[in-house]
């Protein structure tokens, strides 16, 4: 995996103070580039394509747009022609109007790309879209997949979650690049891995469930938290806080009750 990391600084003044704005560029190939603005997270998709510049969830925060903006001009010289989301929560799809202010077209799905190929999942959310660009071998899969994250297939439960993860591991290459929603990209190996540990995880859960334990204890539960470390593939120090936690059991245990 060939990947170029450099951070791109864009220095402006607002009115009567400066603000430094950094977004992260990493180049996949001459025609793509993951952008994510650090602190917000989201891995944006900037594709240079014969149909013209194509975005994948430009959404850098509210206050970083104008500077994602600047960014894609400077790297893809002009404006982006058509707009993709994986999926419609805010944090991927907040930034579609600035940029069909900008020119923009909004697509439901990459059908009319010439180098882009799409499939639809649910798992994430009830419409998630996988988009693959072959000329960088690089798989944008939004938040089926979080390198940063524990897993979050509440809509399509285990079933949804299977089948998308099986779907994009059909995709491209061994060598493909496989870009999450959030957090750092890897390769098929490692989405392979995070399948396994999120089947790993349910089963643990759904065994606690059938011994009669509550969240809570599920929550105290040595695999359990064993598991749960396994989606810290970054290793960070404050990994999934107590609360969220929790709740991920919770919304587990729910997608077990609805047999998914
Ligand atoms: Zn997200």
């Amino acid at each position: 995996m060939k990947l170029t990391l450099f951070f791109f600084a864009l220095i402006y003044s607002a009115i009567g103070w400066a603000n430094t704005s950094n977004i992260a560029v990493t180049k996949l190939s001459e025609d793509a580039f993951i952008l994510n603005a650090i602190g917000y997270g989201t891995n944006i998709g900037l594709f240079k394509t014969t149909d013209g510049i194509v975005l994948v969830d430009p959404m850098p925060g509210e206050k970083n747009l104008d500077t994602l903006h600047a960014l894609i001009d400077s790297l893809a010289g002009g404006s982006a022609r058509f707009v993709l989301n994986t999926h419609a929560h805010s944090d991927h799809s907040g930034g579609n109007s600035y940029f069909i202010g900008q020119g923009g077209l909004l697509m439901n799905d990459a059908v009319h790309l010439t180098e882009i190929e799409d499939f639809a999942a649910i798992s994430h959310s009830g419409v998630d879209k996988v988009y693959f660009h072959a000329k960088s071998n690089s798989i944008f899969v939004g938040d089926i997949y979080d390198t940063s994250w524990h897993p979050t297939f509440y809509a399509g439960g285990v079933s949804g979650f299977s089948k998308a993860i099986e779907g994009i591991l059909k995709l491209g290459n061994d060598e493909s690049i496989i870009v999450p929603g959030h957090g750092k990209p890897t390769g098929k190996t490692e989405l392979q891995l995070f399948k396994n540990n999120t089947l790993a995880w349910v089963a643990r859960v759904k065994k606690l469930k059938g011994d009669g334990k509550s969240a809570i204890e599920i929550k105290n539960d040595a695999q359990i938290k064993i598991i749960l470390g396994k989606f810290n593939v970054e290793n960070k120090a404050d990994f999934v806080p107590e609360e969220a936690f929790v709740r991920f059991i919770e919304r587990t245990l729910a997608v077990i009750e609805k047999g998914e």
